[in-house]
């Protein structure tokens, strides 16, 4: 295939058609297409954008690069959530034992750190033998035994977006409407859902940093996700804050089984109950969002998503021996640095893009597609808007891998925190939902 016209024609702002965009994934999910070329096509796309029409072919070609998902017919509906990404954000991990835990099938595609935000599998690959890439039959196995699996993009499996996501991740490709509607979709396309709930970011942290743009994303995303036959909304949800206390690749898992265990934060813990309210109304499992809440509520309470949650990980191959050694230490980084504050008063911001690029700097994200992720590096314990600050308190504690970037971390972290002497109005997590 001579790919090069349809770069010129896409840099030129022309319209592709879909078989035209089917060759292109086609072909460079083969290996035909060198990254070269198609970091350069991605640009084009992200400077020109790609119409309704165009999307929509883009996703159902990266969607079909690969092997999809079929289940037998059973009564337990088919759900997921997926996030467009930010700084502590660890839903999937507790959501995902809890969905099963209320009957339903979780059979979640995810992927990797983008950027500055943390990605699902990189946390999870921080557990000793977790396997994150299955093959299609392991999935509907797992997903049938167990009620739920996290797994990612493979060779097999959406092909397509594994090595586009790479790809856009180093190329500074990845806050565009087209190509993450295509991301997303592909993946979650792929999983034979009933219902979809999408957690769209916003804020400094989120890709999209204004609401709008996050509503724009979300309804572009509900309405292609609706029309393919998956009942999908989204939740707009702030991400000028990190969510949690937490941020980096292992200490995530800890508090997601903080979550799990009802010890975790309540913005984390309100935002997993959200989700899983939403999916038991959009599958008719419940009438109202307060009653599906509260029985999401329940769920989570009665200690059963904690023991779904190793049951997964038992099928997903991890040493559940080692991992309670590991969740039983205090860190598992080689240096631990505490920030204190220099001042009483409220704190009034906790910037989670400052957060988000000194845990990359610290080595839990990357900047090359060859990057290798250091899990155990990031920082917990960590002040939030609303919080009643003294002279001396803990603001952040800092994983490293030596003292040299746990210092020069700790000194960039002062700037993300603003301590002032009124309390501030609190900002709400989830601003809006699109149906
Ligand atoms: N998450 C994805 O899976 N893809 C994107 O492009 C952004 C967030």
């Amino acid at each position: 295939m001579n790919f090069l016209p349809l770069i010129e024609r896409k840099r030129e702002g022309d319209t592709l058609s879909a078989g035209e965009l089917r060759a292109v994934v086609a072909e460079f999910t083969a290996g035909r297409i060198p990254d070269y070329q198609m970091a350069a096509f991605l640009m084009a796309v992200f400077f020109r954008g790609l119409n309704r029409d165009e999307t929509t072919a883009l996703t159902l070609a990266m969607r079909d690069s690969g092997e999809t998902l079929r289940f037998p017919k059973d009564p337990h509906p088919l759900v997921d959530k997926h996030s467009t990404g930010g700084v502590g954000d660890k839903v999937s991990l507790p959501l995902a034992p809890l969905l099963a835990c209320l009957g339903f099938r979780v059979p979640m595609i995810s992927g990797r750190g983008l950027g500055i935000t943390g990605g699902t599998l990189d946390k999870l690959e921080s557990i000793p033998g977790f396997r994150t890439a299955l093959d299609a039959g392991e999935v509907v196995e797992i997903v049938q035994r167990v009620g739920c699996v996290i797994c990612g993009q493979t060779d097999r499996m959406v092909p397509a977006d594994k090595k586009m996501y790479a790809l856009r991740d180093a190329t500074g490709t990845v806050p565009s409407i087209p190509l993450i509607v295509a991301s997303i979709l592909s993946k979650k396309l792929a999983e034979d859902l009933h219902a979809l709930v999408l957690d769209v970011k916003f804020g400094c942290a989120a890709f999209m940093q204004t609401l709008p743009q996050a509503r724009q994303l979300a309804r572009a995303m509900v309405e292609l996700g609706n029309a393919c036959g998956v009942n999908t909304r989204a939740l707009l949800t702030n991400m000028n804050t990190p969510l949690g206390r937490a941020a980096g690749n292992w200490l995530e898992v800890r508090e997601s089984v903080a979550c799990l265990e009802n010890r975790g934060p309540n913005d984390l813990r309100e935002l997993v109950l959200s989700c899983a309210a939403h999916l038991l109304v959009q599958t008719g499992r419940a009438k109202s969002l307060a009653a599906a809440r509260s029985r999401a509520d329940e769920c989570l309470r009665s200690g059963a998503p904690r023991r779904k949650w190793d049951e997964m990980l038992a099928a997903q191959g991890a040493d559940l021996t080692a991992f309670r050694r590991k969740l039983a230490a205090d860190s598992t980084a080689p240096v631990v640095r505490e920030l204190h504050a220099d001042r009483a008063g409220w704190m009034a911001r906790c910037d989670a893009r400052c957060i988000g690029e000194v845990v990359r700097d610290l080595g839990g994200g990357r900047f090359t597609k060859e990057s290798l992720i250091h899990p155990e590096v990031g920082v917990d314990h960590l002040a939030k808007p609303g919080d009643r600050v003294a002279r001396g308190d803990v603001l952040a504690r800092v994983h490293a891998a030596d003292a040299r970037s746990a210092e020069a971390a700790c000194d960039r972290l002062r700037g993300a925190f603003r301590i002032t002497p009124g309390k501030p109005r609190p900002e709400p997590l989830i601003k809006g939902i699109v149906r």
